[in-house]
């Protein structure tokens, strides 16, 4: 389907930028009465920046290197963050085979026949590896920090826990306030840490958070919410959101955000501008409003 412009300026002095993809969307947005949120690259700019490597067996350019192989094939904002980290730290360039993308756990592949990983705490564990007490407790110490922690992990080893900090767009307590003026619900999803999202969604305002989800619970957490009766509009801009968008009632997607969420969504925004959801909503409540009679 072609997008076409819905609306630059609206008529209360709104100026708006988005895309609809099909006019049926201006009646999803009319019902919406929950917003659902994910966190990186949506209520935060996604462009992390790394903060802290920690090399466990001391060798830190080598950690750089492997993590900058397997990350500079993805196109995650963690591996965008590693990869110009370890560039700009001189880390030799290897070359990485068979590599792997698993949406909202990590990356894998092979380095000279043995498997390499950067991930989650949990993906490794689920991959096999031993995670030590001592490099459990740096994760929480990085997490209290509200600093996500990536494993690195070399054959059945964890070498190497790199941590990497996102700044939330300025915007969002205001938009969200706004929000709860007009009597809607806000939620975040995310595939980060608890310890990284509660805070921020408390700094928000944001009334409900859902932390450490897969892409396919993002969306699970989406019906359950249209199961008890609320109309949802998610809005996000990752691959790892493609599945929540299409399961909301409205799919909103960032416009920066990748091909995948773009492609999912039902509505796309233009400006990266957050106030542009709720102007959104306005906008289909406003179209509909003789037909419902209320705004
Ligand atoms: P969000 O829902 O906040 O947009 P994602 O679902 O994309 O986050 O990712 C969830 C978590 O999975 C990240 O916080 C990170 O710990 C891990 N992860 C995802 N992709 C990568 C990657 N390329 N390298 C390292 N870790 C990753
Ligand atoms: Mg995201």
């Amino acid at each position: 389907t072609t997008p076409m412009l819905a609306a630059i300026a609206g008529g209360k002095g709104i100026s708006i930028g988005l895309l609809v993809k099909a006019s049926e969307v201006f009646y999803g947005l009319s019902r919406v009465d929950t917003i659902v949120f994910d966190k990186t690259g949506t209520l935060t700019y996604g462009k992390p920046t790394v903060t802290d490597v920690h090399a466990f067996n001391g060798n830190r350019i080598e950690l750089l290197s492997i993590a900058e192989a397997l990350e500079s094939k993805s196109e995650h904002p963690i591996g965008q963050a590693i990869t110009f980290f370890a560039s700009k730290e001189g880390a030799p360039k290897l070359t990485i085979d068979n590599f792997k993308a698993i949406p909202g756990k990590g990356v894998t592949g092979n380095l000279n026949g043995e498997t390499v990983l950067a991930g989650k705490p949990s993906f490794i564990e689920q991959s096999g590896i031993n995670v030590a007490n001592e490099i459990r407790n740096s994760i929480s110490a990085l997490g209290s920090e509200g600093k996500t922690a990536v494993l690195i992990c070399k054959g059945n080893a964890v070498i190497g826990v790199i941590a990497l900090q996102d700044t939330p767009r300025p915007t969002g307590e205001q938009v969200i306030a706004k929000m709860k003026q007009r009597g809607m619900r806000t939620v975040m999803l995310t595939g980060d840490a608890k310890q990284v999202a509660e805070p921020i969604a408390q700094r928000l305002g944001i009334d409900e958070v859902q932390a450490e989800l897969l892409p396919g619970e993002k969306a699970t957490a989406i019906e359950a919410l249209q199961k008890k009766g609320y109309k949802v509009a998610m809005v996000g801009d990752g691959i790892n959101d493609a599945p929540a968008l299409a399961q909301s009632d409205v799919g909103i997607a960032i416009g920066a955000g990748t091909d995948v969420a773009i492609e999912a969504a039902g509505v796309i925004l233009i400006g990266d501008r957050l106030i542009d959801v709720l102007n959104a909503v306005i906008l289909g409540k406003a179209s509909y409003k003789t037909m419902t009679g209320n705004v």
